[in-house]
């Protein structure tokens, strides 16, 4: 069975850089991929849009392919979104079919603030997707606990149920939901930046508009 590939995240919003790098990652692994709205993420401010905005948003982007599906498990959860307690929940459903957590390479250098993360491994692989523009250098202790877990051919992710890393190589694209939410508050529109379902109905970007340029 090909593995299941999780993609958490604000999606706040949605953008083409997450489309992106999620498919060319299904295609890199041969694996499904579903892309996972937090509920709090624990790392970060509070998105400015509500759970219900984020998920028509993401079931507006999703429209029109089959490969990339939505998981809304963690807005079901009270509280706030531990990775670990998603991969737990999952691993009890899924038997021994590979998981994998994706992480742009950004998320994946601030692993080591996260809940239990070493205790991730024990539950799923874990795919870093190259990002450009940002910080990601490794502490000493990232370093050293991927030595002994890193892979470069993605089969062998189809071989275990977890405890791997891979580094995928995907197409740059310097796009963040930081700079969309500050285009959109400066009256802009970033109509190329973001899938062209969200720009069907005005309404659904308005929580990033200024109030003054509603
Ligand atoms: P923000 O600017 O609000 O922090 P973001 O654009 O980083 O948002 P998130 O929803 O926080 O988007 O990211 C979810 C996941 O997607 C993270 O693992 C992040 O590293 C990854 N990601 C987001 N944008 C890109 C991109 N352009 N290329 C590669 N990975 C990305």
């Amino acid at each position: 069975m090909k593995p299941l590939a999780l993609f958490g995240g604000t999606f706040d919003p949605v953008h083409l850089g997450h489309l992106s790098v999620a498919w060319e990652a299904s295609e890199l692994l041969d694996a499904e991929v579903r892309l996972m709205p937090a509920n709090v993420p624990p790392h970060r401010n509070a998105p400015t849009a509500t759970p219900a905005q984020r998920v028509a948003m993401l079931n507006a982007a999703l429209q029109g392919q089959g490969r990339l599906t939505l998981d809304t498990r963690e807005l079901r959860r009270e509280g706030p979104s531990y990775t670990i307690d998603t991969l737990r929940e999952l691993r009890g459903e899924l038997g021994d079919r590979p998981l994998i957590l994706l992480l742009g390479a950004d998320a994946f250098a601030g692993l080591p603030s996260w809940q239990s993360w070493r205790e991730l491994f024990e539950y799923a692989h874990i795919g870093v997707l190259s990002r450009p523009g940002i910080d990601a250098a490794w502490s000493v202790d990232l370093a050293l606990e991927i030595l002994p877990r890193r892979v470069t051919d993605p089969r062998l992710l189809h071989e275990l149920p977890a405890g791997k890393m891979i580094e995928l190589a995907v197409t740059p694209l310097e796009i963040s939901a930081t700079r969309i939410r500050e285009l959109l508050a400066e009256g802009r529109d970033p109509r190329y930046l973001l899938p062209c379902g969200l720009f069907d109905d005005p309404s659904v970007l308005a929580p990033y508009r200024a109030k003054d340029k509603r």
